[in-house]
């Protein structure tokens, strides 16, 4: 794919990631009337609480004696609209260029877009999903393979096989149960990773499940006819007929990007100062993706918050100098 412009227009802010710290810098961003853009890799927003626990409650946001990660999500979705970011779903940010004092080039597996400055909130990285990395399964990505589901509706009166044991495995088998003709869950070992009370739901639901097995070979023609598996105990192997494998057996994270970038990091992440600016001018970071010189390395959504909130209005009077940091209380909004 050759690189274009899919956004020839600047904008004030680009915000590198849609988990929750990303997702309110965007609403704060919009309330000091910067024209915000919000870049996220996976095809959905709120970083780790949707991809990794959206049904564990967190207990630590202000405001909210307890509150599911899913809900906290819709919520901050909410709030962010308000204020109409462009929000691009499905593209990682590969590359970032600084052409000239005021503006920054960034590179996405779909184009080319430009800011005059730049938010990093990528959290532990661009979130992907882990590959079983056995080559007769990925001949059939897509033709009965399937890593990330957008249509719960394409399994419907289909033979189902889910591998894994953890949120997401658990989730699709019980989502699926009533669509598809058949569910089987694989799994290699007897303990879950998953919330205790969709395994107990698990275990009275019509889902078969299949422990200790691993998935060995794929096989077909045109498309995912059976699959192999491997009982990890006794060696013995079954083939079960199948239309769909969805493994699910977790996301793999990548930070090394950065540092290609131009990036200072340490242990902990991207180097940033008191007000949230890492050592490119005019490129920020928040969450759990920065490291603050002299300040403990707390990687909490509400840290992750004020962080956003230093970041815009440090962002804004970097854009404008004579645009106060500190933005008054909050109004109404039009
Ligand atoms: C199991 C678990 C339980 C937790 N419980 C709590 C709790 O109770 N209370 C609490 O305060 N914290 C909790 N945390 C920590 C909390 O989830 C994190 O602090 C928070 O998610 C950080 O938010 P973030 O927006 O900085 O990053 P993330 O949530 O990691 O989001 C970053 C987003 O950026 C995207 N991204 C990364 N790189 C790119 C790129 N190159 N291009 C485009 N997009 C990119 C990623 O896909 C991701 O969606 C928990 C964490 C875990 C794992």
């Amino acid at each position: 794919m050759s690189l274009h412009d899919i956004d020839k227009e600047v904008y004030d802010i680009t915000i590198v990631g849609g988990g929750p710290v990303g997702l309110f810098a965007a609403f704060y961003s919009g309330i000091r009337n910067m024209k915000t853009k919000l870049i996220e890799a996976l095809p959905h927003l709120g970083g780790q609480l949707s991809a990794l626990y959206p049904d564990k409650y967190i207990y630590d946001v202000p405001g909210c004696t307890k509150i599911l990660a899913q809900d906290l999500v819709k919520r901050l979705e909410e709030q962010a609209m308000q204020v109409n970011p462009t929000i691009r779903l499905n593209e990682r940010v590969v590359a970032l260029r600084r052409l000239d004092e005021k503006l920054i080039e960034l590179e996405t597996t779909k184009g080319l877009h430009y800011s005059k400055t730049v938010l990093l909130t990528t959290g532990m990285g661009a979130l992907s999903m882990k590959k079983l990395g056995i080559p007769s399964v990925d001949r059939f990505e897509g033709r009965g393979v399937y890593y990330s589901i957008t249509n719960k509706w394409m399994f419907r009166d289909k033979k189902v096989i889910i591998v894994g044991g953890g949120d997401s495995a658990v989730d699709w088998a019980l989502n699926l149960k009533d669509i598809a003709s058949e569910v089987i869950l694989v799994h290699r070992r007897a303990g879950f990773r998953a919330h205790e009370a969709k395994v107990i739901e698990l275990f009275h639901s019509n889902v078969r499940v299949l422990i200790p097995y691993v998935v060995k070979d794929a096989h077909g023609t045109e498309k995912l006819e059976s699959v192999t598996l491997t009982n990890v105990e006794t060696g013995e192997e079954v083939t079960l007929e199948t239309d769909c494998l969805i493994p699910q057996i977790g996301y793999e994270m990548n930070n090394s990007l950065y540092k290609s970038w131009g990036l200072d990091m340490d242990e902990h992440g991207i180097r940033v100062n008191g007000k949230m600016e890492t050592n490119i001018p005019g490129v920020f970071a928040a969450g759990d993706v920065a490291s603050p010189v002299d300040s403990p390395k707390l990687n909490l959504i509400a840290i992750g918050f004020a962080q956003a909130i230093i970041a815009v209005n440090c962002a804004k009077h970097y854009i404008d100098p004579s645009s106060p940091i500190f933005p008054g209380y909050t109004v109404k909004l039009r």
